[in-house]
């Protein structure tokens, strides 16, 4: 079964392009996937992901420090 070849629009590589591929038609998969999981995963999430990130880290240090003074006493 073959697919029509299309050229990238981004990186200028030519690829299938199948029915079922995500994304932009004018795109090849590779690119498609870094456009679309970018923007969404960094604008959305970054403020969110911080303050996770932080207080996890937080935690853990916390953790780290209960341990350590446990294991001393
Ligand atoms: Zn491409």
């Amino acid at each position: 079964m073959a697919f029509p070849i299309r050229v990238c629009a981004v990186c200028s590589e030519e690829f299938e392009l199948k029915p079922d591929k995500p994304g932009f038609a004018n795109r090849c998969p590779a690119c498609s996937v870094s456009e679309s999981a970018d923007p969404v995963t960094k604008r959305g999430a970054d403020a969110d992901e911080r303050k996770t990130l932080k207080e996890a880290n937080d935690a853990r240090r916390q953790a780290m420090r209960d341990l350590l003074y446990r294991k001393d006493s």
